[in-house]
Parts: C-alpha cells; structure tokens; sequence
C-alpha cells in the first residue's frame, strides 16, 4: 500500500513534488510554488502504526543551515536532506516536508517503555527555507511556512544556535513577531469567541488550546546555563508580544494564553559528538516518557488525524490567500530605501533655502509676499522629491512624500509662530488703544466689535503663513483670543471705575456747592436742606444706569455681569457717604467756622439792619449789640458742629463708614495705599466714629475761647474809643 503511494506520488507526471523512495522518507507538504500537495492525507494514513489513530505532529523552524535537519534524523529517525559537508551546497528543496517517525531515540532501555514508545505515531515538518537575513529577500515563503507551523502542529520546535540568543535577527525574532501577528489575527477570534460562553466540550479545546515552543538551543556549550538562555529567550518573546499590533478585541489576550514555552540544550556536533548524541536522546526521553511527556492534551487539535489533513489544508489556504501576509517584497524595500534617500536629499536642500530666508522672512511685513516664498520654496522642493521617488512604488512614494511635507512644514514653524506672536502684540496694542478711546461710549458693543475685527484680521494675516492652511493657526489663535479677552476684561473693569468715580465727583461738586449754599445762611433747616441734596444727586447719578426692564437692576453698558452692576452700585452708595463726610469736613473745618464766627460777628457788630455803619455813643448801647451779635455769630457753630436735622435727628450715614475692615473691601489693598496721606490727616484728629460730629467738641472749645478772645478785644477798643469821644 505504502509502495503504491509512493509511485502515485512520484510518478505524477504533472507535480511538481519531489518524489519520495520509500515510507521512511518525507513527503513534501507544500511545495515551492506554495502548492499544498494534495496527497498529504493519503501518506498520512498509509504510515500510520496502530488503529487507534493515536497521532503527534512536530515541526522545526529556523533559520537555514542551524542544523534543523540534522536533528531531526538523529531524533525521530527520518531522512531528510541534510546539507553536505562536502559539497557545501547551499540550500537544499525549498518547500514544506513531512515524514512519520518510525522510531524516536532515547535513553531509556525497558522493554516495556520501548514497546510503548513504538506505538506513537509521531509526523514530523521539516521547514526548508531561503534565509532571510539577506537583505531585500522576498519573505514571503519564511513567514507563510513558519505560519503553518505553528497553526497545525502540536510542538513547535525553534532551532537556534546558542550564540543567536538575545541577537532580535540571528534568533529570527523579527519573522517570529510577524507570524505571531498573523497568528492572532487569523486564529485568535475562533479562541476568543469561545472563551466566554464554553460549556461545550468541543468549544472548551478550541480556548484551551495552545502551542508549545520549545526552544532547542544548539551548540551549546555549556558556560551560560540553560536557565540564564531560557530567561534571556522568554524576556524577549514576552517583550514582543507586547509590541505586537493586536486587534482591540483580543488585546486582552496574554502570550500565554497561546502558547507554552521549555527549553532544551544540545552539545557540538564536531566538538561534543558524544554529548551531542546524549542531547538529542535526551529530548527524545522528554517526548515519550508517558510519566512525564511534553505533548499535552492542549496541544492537540482533537481531531482524528484525516481530519487534521483537512484542517492543515485548509490553513494552507488561509494563509497564502491572507493579505497581512503579504509583506515587504524586494521592490517595496528597495522604494522604501530609495525614496528616503531622496526625502532627505530634498529636505536638505529646503533646510539650506530655507535657513537663507527664514531672516528676511523674519522681519519682512508683507505677509502674502512671505506666504508666497514659503509655498514656493516648498513646491520647489516636493517638485524636486517627486522628479527623482515618483516612479518607485507607488503607496510608498505617496507615504514618504507626505512625511516630507510634514517634516518642511515644522521647519518653517519658527518664522510662523514668531510672526504670529508679532500679530498677536500689535493687536493687543491696538485694541488697548482703540477700547480706552471708546471712553466708556457703548463700551460693550463696540469693543466686542473691534475685538471681531482684530481676530479676524489676525486669522487673515497669519493664514497667508499657513502654506494654504497645512499649518494649524488654531493654538496661536487661541492665545490671541485670551490676549484680546484678558485685555478687555481689564479696560471693562477701569470703565466700570471711572464711572464710579466720575459719580463721587459729581456727587462732591454739587455736594460743595450746597454746603457753601447752606453756610452763607445758616438755618434750623440747613442740615435738611444739605441731606435733600445729598439723597437727590445720588439718586440722579445712579437712576442714569437703572435698567427700564426692573427697579433696583442696573447697566453700565459695560458688558459686566449683573452681579458686578449691582457691586458697583453698592460700593458707589459706600463711597458716597464718605464723600459727604469728606466735602462737610473739608468746608466746615476749625479754621473756616472760626472766621465765619468772626465774619458774622462783625457784620452784627459793626452793621445795623439797614446796612449802615454804627457809631457807638455810650456803653449801654454797645453792651446790648455785643451780646446780640455775639450770639448770632454763634448760630454758626451750633448749626454746622453738629449735624442733625430741623426735628432734632442726627443724620446717620447707611453704611458704617469708619469701619476699617469695610473700608478695606470697597477700596481694596491698593487704594488703601493710596489714601495714606488722608489717614494721616484723620489720624490727626484722631479717628472718627460719628458722622453727626463735624467739629468735635475739644474743637469746639478752642473756636470759642479764640472767638471769645478777638471779640472781647473788639469790644475793649470800642469801649475804649467811645469813653475817649465822651472826654474829648
Ligand atoms: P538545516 O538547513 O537547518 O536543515 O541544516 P542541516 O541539517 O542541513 O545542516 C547544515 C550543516 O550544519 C551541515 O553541514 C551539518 O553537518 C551541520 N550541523 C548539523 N548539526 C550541527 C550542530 O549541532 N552543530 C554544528 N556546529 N553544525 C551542525
Ligand atoms: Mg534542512
């Protein structure tokens, strides 16, 4: 039966398979021209032992001439073609090949093992390819026959050299990544979509199942333990599953979920034959000790082995047909070279422009002048690119064209953003200006409105930088934005100032005028008369801004908020008070009462009704006319010292004026600081704490004892001049 496959296999005419002589030899799996060979199912159960189907699959992978063969024969007792050490040929088939191990060696010399050890059915892959490292060799096979096996066989077998461990390339840990990839994205949504919901048994193997990678490191020999070699080998592997692009649906999945790893060490070949020999038996003890076995029932696919046959075909078509797989051939990796090589060549020479204009682009103002330079001087230099990459592959072409684009674009990032600051502070200027020459006039509307026409004229400048909008002016427009903001919140905030303070002068001089009105004929009403006053300007100034919608809600045209009017308001009320108190003291000080005691006085004394000058003739006379204008200077200082009203109420500010601490939040720090001088002044007359009290009563005391003193000395002289008169 064997022999019939074997003649129906090598005498196809038609295949391009390379014919096998016997059982023992291999059968070439997939051939060079990717074909998958058709009687893979046939070879299979033709070599099979026993009938139980109890099966085994094991492939070796690894870089070309590491030996792989060699091990293979020496372990399971095949025949593939081994590289001559003779003739140094180069490279045997290329292809996928496969043979039935008739006999795994071992150490183990029962004879119950052995008749054990005889009845496994154990296949094995021998994976002949071109090796890789050569630059620009097409890949295309290593990576599709590595993703073979490792979806269709139980163990996994990487040979490696002892020296390649921890070399990313020599340990071919680049393609391994690659298969790892495809690996995942063509065989980890069956293991994920059962994962979750497995209670069935057939679903429970496909989440189960792994690969184990077993690590054969060759030539060891034997310095570096097997350990340190095992650590070295699964940091890397762990490293790159982490690197690996995984679909976001299985990028939970850990290395471990898919695959086991061990490690086995063998000695030289020439330099150690008989360790080497030892090695490779120990291995084979490490397969078919039943006690203790490297296959696990995890590994195995669960299926009767015709049934693997299908499946192995079935990812043969995957596989070959998968796109990923298509990487890199010779002619991307040379359009990938090339046309780096002429990027950077192009951006060299935009830098050496570039580097020659950038200070007169720098001070220059004529910003479409220097937006066309820009764009020239790129065009020029994507010109130059596109002469020398555009006929190299097309996608990478495109791809570097655009990393070029991107990389001039930063360069001139310096001249763009210098200029957009140099806008940003002649806006900022100008705005400042423009807002303080609005003089509170519809402040609100019309500085938004020149605010819009700066940013807009701002966007229009600095876009003619942009090189046709590839530049973003987005982040240097919202620093404009917070400048020109940040200015008009303050120039709101000194409007709203002014027109508090604008009101207290107001308040001052109509409050001044009253005063001196009231002053010059001192009544019992005078103080109601001065209060009136008081509470109708204030009430004029204020009613100004009182909004027509709601009584008590007030507008500045400032654009502030309702709740900063109604501070303003408020503090406005505060500082009114204090105006009045400070226009009362300023006209009705100790000096000022004393001279206007002195003034009426002597209009009293020296006056009659009818405004005639008197002439004293005797004593009795001047006696009764001192009293009377004595006590009607006095009115005086009864009226103005002391504030109350017609009713006898004193006038009682709204708000606690001398209150520090309440001074302190409506002046704020600084105003405070402003004020020393006037707190020295009050300090003087000592502090304060009644507003009805303009002249205190010490100060009382000295206007009258120094009134007393000039009248009385009047009234002496008079005396005197009458009595002189009288002797004449
Ligand atoms: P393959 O291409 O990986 O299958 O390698 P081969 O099995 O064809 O062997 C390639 C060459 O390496 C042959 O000349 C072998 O004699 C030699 N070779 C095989 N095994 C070893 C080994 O363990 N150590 C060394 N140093 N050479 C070996
Ligand atoms: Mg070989």
């Amino acid at each position: 039966e064997a022999e019939e496959l074997v003649s129906r296999v090598s005498g196809s005419s038609s295949s391009s398979f390379v014919p096998i002589d016997d059982k023992e030899d291999a059968i070439q799996v997939i051939n060079e021209d990717k074909q998958f060979n058709g009687d893979l199912l046939s070879y299979v159960t033709a070599t099979l032992l026993n009938v139980d189907k109890d099966y085994h699959i094991i492939s070796v992978f690894g870089s070309q001439s590491t030996g792989k063969s060699t091990l293979l024969n020496r372990l399971f007792n095949t025949n593939f073609d081994v590289m001559d050490e003779t003739q140094r040929r180069l490279q045997t088939t290329r292809g996928i090949w496969m043979a039935h191990s008739p006999l795994v060696n071992h150490t183990f010399n029962s004879k119950e093992k052995k008749e054990g050890i005889r009845n496994k059915n154990i296949f094995v892959m021998d994976v002949e390819g071109t090796d890789g490292r050569e630059r620009g060799e097409d890949q295309d096979f290593e990576r599709k026959a590595a993703l073979f096996a490792l979806a269709t066989t139980e163990i996994l077998i990487i040979n490696i050299w002892e020296t390649q461990v921890g070399l990313y390339q020599g340990a071919n840990m680049g393609l391994l990544k690659t298969v790892f990839e495809v690996n995942l994205k063509l065989f980890g949504k069956a293991k994920s979509d059962t994962t979750s919901s497995s209670t069935s048994p057939v679903t429970k193997k496909i989440s189960d199942h792994k690969v184990l990678l077993l690590f054969v490191i060759r030539d060891h020999l034997g310095v570096t333990p097997k350990e340190a070699l095992a650590e070295t080998i699964t940091d890397d592997l762990l490293k790159m599953w982490d690197s690996l692009t995984k679909p976001s649906e299985l990028s939970h999945f850990k290395f471990n979920d898919f695959f086991d790893i061990d490690f086995h060490t063998i000695g030289h070949k020439m330099l150690q034959p008989e360790k080497f020999e030892q090695d490779v038996k120990l291995l084979g003890d490490r397969l078919v000790n039943p006690s203790d076995t490297l296959f696990n029932p995890n590994y195995h696919h669960g299926v009767p082995v015709d049934g693997w046959a299908l499946y192995a075909e079935n990812c043969w078509d995957q596989i070959d047909n998968n796109k990923d797989l298509d990487l890199p051939t010779q002619q991307i990796l040379v359009a990938q070279f090339k046309c780096e090589e002429f990027s950077k060549k192009s951006l060299d020479s935009f830098i050496t422009k570039y580097t020659e204009y950038e200070p007169i682009g720098l001070v220059a103002d004529d910003y479409e002048e220097i937006g066309r330079c820009l764009i020239d001087l790129k065009n020029d230099t994507l010109e130059e690119y596109d002469n020398l990459a555009s006929l190299y592959n097309e996608s990478i072409y495109e791809q570097k064209r655009t990393e070029l684009s991107t990389q001039i674009n930063a360069k001139v990032a310096n001249l763009f953003n210098s200029h957009a600051d140099k806008l940003r502070a002649n806006s900022a200027e100008a705005f400042k200006k423009e807002l303080i020459a609005l003089k509170g006039r519809n402040f609100n509307k019309e500085g938004l409105k020149i605010r819009d026409d700066h940013r807009l004229k701002y966007l229009q400048k600095l876009s003619l930088l942009s090189i046709g909008g590839e530049i973003s002016t987005d982040s240097n427009f919202a620093k404009l934005d917070e400048t020109l903001s940040s200015i008009f919140i303050t120039q709101q905030k000194a409007e709203l100032r002014g027109v508090i303070l604008k009101g207290l002068k107001k308040l001052s001089t109509g409050l001044t005028k009253e005063i001196q009105a009231q002053v010059g004929s001192p009544a019992s009403t005078s103080w109601d008369d001065i209060l009136a006053k008081f509470k109708c300007l204030t009430n004029e100034i204020i009613s100004k801004y009182e909004t027509d919608d709601a009584k008590g809600v007030y507008d500045f045209g400032l654009g502030t908020t309702g709740e900063e009017n109604a501070k303003a308001i408020d503090e406005f009320k505060f500082k009114s008070w204090i105006t009045f108190d400070e226009v009362s003291h300023k006209l009705l000080t100790k000096d000022s009462i004393l001279a206007l005691l002195k003034e009426r006085f002597e209009d009293k004394f020296r006056y009659d009704a009818n405004g005639v000058p008197r002439l004293y003739e005797n004593t009795a006379e001047l006696e009764v006319n001192f009293q009377d204008s004595k006590v009607y200077a006095m009115k005086v200082i009864k009226i103005f010292g002391f504030a109350k009203l017609s009713d006898e109420t004193e006038i009682v500010p709204d708000y606690s004026i001398y209150d520090i601490k309440l001074r302190n939040t409506y002046f704020g720090i600084n105003t405070i600081d402003d004020d020393d001088d006037e707190d020295e002044d009050n300090e003087d007359e000592g502090r304060r704490t009644c507003f009805a009290e303009v002249i205190s009563e010490k100060d009382k005391a000295i206007i009258l004892s120094k009134f007393k003193k000039e009248i009385d000395a009047r009234f002496i002289e008079t005396k005197k001049s009458i009595i002189q008169n009288v002797t004449q």
